[in-house]
C-alpha cells in the first residue's frame, strides 16, 4: 500500500531509502508550537504544498530510512510498529506495509545488519519488535541494535523514579532486544561505517544523535527530530512543545542550522514530508528549506 511513498538518495556510494509509516499527516502547529496559530504558518509560503496546507495546518510523516554502506544495511529509527497501543489513535493498532516496503526499496528484514535509534520516544522504536503469538519478539534478530548509552540511562532513570508518563513503548519495543541481548551501548560519536558516522544533538531528548553521511565529496545528514518541521528554521531558538529540555534543544537547532545552512548538504528531515530532503538557505533573518 505504501510503495509509492518509497523513496531513494544516493549520497556518493551511500544508498539511503525512506519507508514511510504514517504519510502527510495534517496538524495544528500550536501541537509544535505553543500557542501559534494558522495565521503564522500561511505567512511563511515556501512552506506550501509539500509542509503545509493552503488553510494553515503544518504536514509531518512519520517514516523511518534504511541506507547501504560498505555492505552493510542500517535502519535509522524504526517508526511507530504494528499492532501498539499509543496515546493517541493515529499511532494505535497499525497495520502497514512497512516490512515488505523494506523488501521493495532492496533491503529484505533478514539483511539488516544494524538498527539506530536517534532516540528512544516510541515513534522512533516501534518496528525494534514485532507481536508473534502474543509476545513480543525482535524484528531484526541478525541485526545488532545500537542504542545510545547515556539515551538508554535515561530512560531507564525515568522509568525507576516515575518521572515520564507512558513506558508503555519500552516493555513493548525496548526491553524485547535488550532482554535478547541485541544491544551494542554506543556512545554520540559512534562511526557506523567510514561513511556514516553520528554525532551528538541533544535537547530533544538527551542522548539525541543524528546521522553524518560522507562518500565521494557527497555529503547528507539525516536530523532525527532535532527538528519536527521546517517551521522551525524560521527561528531556531525559539522553543518546541516536543523537546524535553528545551532550551538545549534550541541551542542545538540553532548550532545544526549555522553548520549546515548554506552548504552544500543534503537534510533529510526525519519527519519532513515528501519530498522529505532538501538544503537549508538564508531568508530573511532565518532560514527556509529548499527542495529543488
Ligand atoms: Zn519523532
Amino acid at each position: 500500500m505504501t510503495v509509492e511513498t518509497i523513496r531513494h538518495w544516493h549520497i556518493g556510494d551511500v544508498d539511503v531509502a525512506r519507508i514511510v509509516e504514517v504519510n502527510a499527516y495534517e496538524d495544528d502547529i500550536s501541537m509544535l508550537l505553543k500557542d501559534e496559530t494558522p495565521e503564522f504558518v500561511k505567512q511563511h509560503a515556501w512552506l506550501r504544498p509539500h509542509f503545509a496546507t493552503a488553510a494553515g495546518q503544518m504536514i509531518i510523516s512519520f517514516q523511518a530510512f534504511v541506507l547501504r554502506s560498505r555492505g552493510k544495511h542500517v535502519m535509522i529509527d524504526t517508526c511507530i510498529g504494528r499492532d501498539r497501543q499509543r496515546e493517541y489513535d493515529v499511532f494505535c493498532n497499525l497495520k502497514t506495509s512497512f516490512l515488505e516496503d523494506l523488501a521493495v526499496a532492496g533491503f529484505p528484514p533478514d539483511s539488516i545488519s544494524a538498527v539506530l535509534c536517534t532516540h528512544l520516544h516510541f515513534d522512533h522504536v516501534g518496528w525494534n519488535t514485532q507481536l508473534v503469538n502474543g509476545h513480543w519478539v525482535p524484528t531484526f534478530p541478525q541485526a545488532r541494535y545500537l542504542f545510545g548509552q547515556q539515551e538508554f540511562d535515561h530512560w531507564v532513570h525515568l522509568r525507576n523514579t516515575g518521572g515520564y508518563h507512558n513506558f508503555e513503548h519500552l516493555r513493548d519495543a525496548i526491553d524485547p532486544v535488550v532482554a535478547a541481548g541485541l544491544v551494542d551501548y554506543i556512545t554520540p560519536d559512534y562511526q557506523v561505517t567510514d561513511e556514516v558516522s553520528l554525532f551528538p544533538t541533544p535537547g530533544h531528548t538527551p542522548g539525541h544523535v543524528s546521522v553524518l553521511i560522507r562518500s565521494r565529496g557527497e555529503e547528507a545528514v539525516i536530523t532525527g527530530d532535532l527538528i519536527h518541521h521546517p517551521i522551525q528554521l524560521t527561528e531556531p531558538l525559539r522553543h518546541g512543545n516536543f523537546d524535553m529540555d528545551k532550551v538545549q534543544a534550541a541551542l542545538t537547532r540553532q548550532a545544526f542550522v549555522e553548520r549546515f545552512g548554506n552548504a552544500k548538504v543534503l537534510v533529510i528531515g526525519s519527519h519532513f514530508p515528501d519530498p522529505t530532503g532538501g538544503w537549508i538557505v538564508r531568508h530573511g533573518r532565518g532560514w527556509k528549506f529548499v527542495t529543488e
